[in-house]
């Protein structure tokens, strides 16, 4: 029998633990799917278990997930962690697999609250062992503890970066150097924005509080780097790069790369939602009204997944969307949603003053992608720079043509980590805005599958509509 649902919310992250636990409040049937195996999300990962040593280090921005987790646990929903969602029909069917075991569950609404990812940006040596993404570090030490031994660098722009150099620093980790893409004096675009950042100097004293301890740690750090390259034979024994007039080289054991957050918007491209381009961050996202929704009326959006504005808004912009649904589904009145979402609107207002500004400061440049020849562009199958630019040569200009002669995005990451920087290589190497250069397709399944999996299915699901199971994205 096909399981249906009020709402099924994908992802349990504070924008999907928010909306469910205010859909769930208001006595609807909702069904929450996330991959990892327990709730929190990217920011709160772990953070039913986390011992307290380890919280101490995370700071207060991390335990504020407590009280949004015991929210979450004290609705009566139904939770499957461990399920990967790896197709969705904006008509409402959503197809996972969990356990070895893939099945299909429909719902009236699809909250899709799947998050972000951080920014790829492939330097050459960046598929060297020793080298990986700051906030994959940060969630190995939510998770388990772990802390890196030997010497660290830390590479790339944001305030992920400097949040986790501040965290290894306490935990007295070695770091080589801080190399900060970030130019040393700011664009004049971050002085308008810095005016409604002041309204939270909260916010700002948090910056500085974190300068301040790399500064007193006397880790040597260097801002407006380029040329940034991670040296070895069959690991990672130095990081290089360019600062001013300056050639740096430190030896390292782990370079920790960061270049900002992106939406991940594999799973809105797969349903054919229709996205918009932000110029100063440079991602797609998707485009959403004021509740999330999406151009599909019974789809919407919520949390980094639809614009990154951090974990904070992501959980209030879950209340939003939940608010809608309710309202949708006769769970409260329309005036009862307009007076409960005031509220939320005045602290996401209040939250998302600083953002103008941190997105300014940390916009990335289009020179940070220092494409050399035989760097690898595609991590999956291979594919490097040259390989790529001998196809542009050719005229092949449109990723999909590139994906199908090169390789480049076939792999099981589906494009994740190549796709925006394929996109920003082609627009550098024809001198066109890279929001006009086009982006991969995307397909079901949007996860690795058996297709053992797929061949052992309920009957009915194919009888429910055999076309609709691997239906394009428009
Ligand atoms: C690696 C990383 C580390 C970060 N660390 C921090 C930090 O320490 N501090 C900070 O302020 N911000 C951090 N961020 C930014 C952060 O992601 C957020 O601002 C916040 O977590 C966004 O909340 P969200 O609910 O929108 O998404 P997330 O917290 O990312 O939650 C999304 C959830 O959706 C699930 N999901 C995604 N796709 C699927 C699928 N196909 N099927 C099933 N489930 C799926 C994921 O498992 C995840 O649990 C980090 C971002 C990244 C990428």
């Amino acid at each position: 029998m096909i399981r249906h649902y009020d709402v099924i919310v994908i992802g349990a992250g504070p924008a999907g633990m928010a909306c469910s636990a205010s859909l769930g409040e208001m006595g609807l049937d909702v069904l929450v799917l996330d991959e990892q195996e327990v709730p929190g999300g990217q920011i709160y990962r772990n953070i039913e278990s986390c011992p307290v040593q380890r919280m101490e280090v995370l700071g207060e921005d991390y335990a504020r997930g407590q009280p949004l987790a015991a929210r979450f646990r004290a609705r009566d929903l139904t939770r499957e962690q461990g399920a990967s969602v790896w197709q969705v029909e904006p008509e409402g069917r959503v197809y996972y697999s969990r356990d070895g075991i893939s099945q299909m569950v429909t719902g009236n609404y699809i909250v899709a609250a799947t998050g972000a990812m951080e920014r790829p940006v492939p330097i050459p040596g960046w598929t060297l062992p020793g080298v990986m993404g700051a906030g994959g570090a940060n969630n190995l030490y939510k998770e388990a503890g772990l802390t890196p031994t030997g010497r660290v660098v830390l590479a790339g722009s944001g305030p992920l970066l400097l949040l986790e150099a501040c965290q290894l620093i306490e935990k007295g980790v070695d770091i080589a150097a801080i190399l900060e893409t970030t130019p040393k004096i700011p664009s004049p675009k971050v002085v308008p924005p810095a005016f409604p950042a002041a309204l939270r100097p909260d916010f700002l004293y948090k910056g500085v509080k974190m300068l301040k301890v790399i500064r007193n740690s006397g880790v040597p750090h260097y801002k407006g780097i380029t040329n940034l390259e991670a040296l070895g034979t069959d690991e990672l024994e130095s990081v290089r790069c360019v600062a001013g007039e300056e050639q740096l080289e430190f030896d390292a054991d782990l370079l920790l790369l960061h270049f900002g957050v992106i939406p991940g918007t594999h799973i809105f491209r797969q349903m054919g939602c229709r996205h918009e381009w932000n110029s100063v961050q440079r991602y797609w996202h998707p485009a959403c009204d004021e509740w999330g929704r999406t151009n599909f009326e019974k789809v919407f959006a919520a949390g980094d997944g639809a614009y990154v504005h951090g974990a904070v808004a992501a959980g209030l912009k879950g209340e939003l969307t939940a608010l809608e649904i309710g309202t949708c589904l006769g769970a409260i009145q329309a005036d009862e949603r307009d007076q409960r979402a005031a509220e939320v609107r005045r602290h996401l207002r209040s939250d998302l003053f600083p953002r103008p500004f941190v997105d300014a400061m940390y916009a990335p440049r289009p020179e940070m992608f220092s494409f050399h020849d035989d760097t690898i562009l595609c991590r999956c199958e291979n594919v490097t720079v040259k390989q790529v630019l001998d196809v542009i040569a050719d005229g092949c200009l449109d990723p999909n043509e590139i994906k199908i002669v090169t390789r480049c995005g076939m792999g099981p990451c589906q494009g994740r980590m190549c796709g925006p920087a394929l996109a920003e290589l082609v627009a550098l190497t024809t001198s066109e805005k890279v929001e006009n250069v086009g982006v991969f397709s995307i397909r079901p399944p949007l996860k690795g599958i058996p297709l053992k999996e797929l061949a052992a299915m309920d009957l009915e699901i194919a009888t429910s509509g055999p076309a609709k199971l691997f239906k394009d994205a428009k």
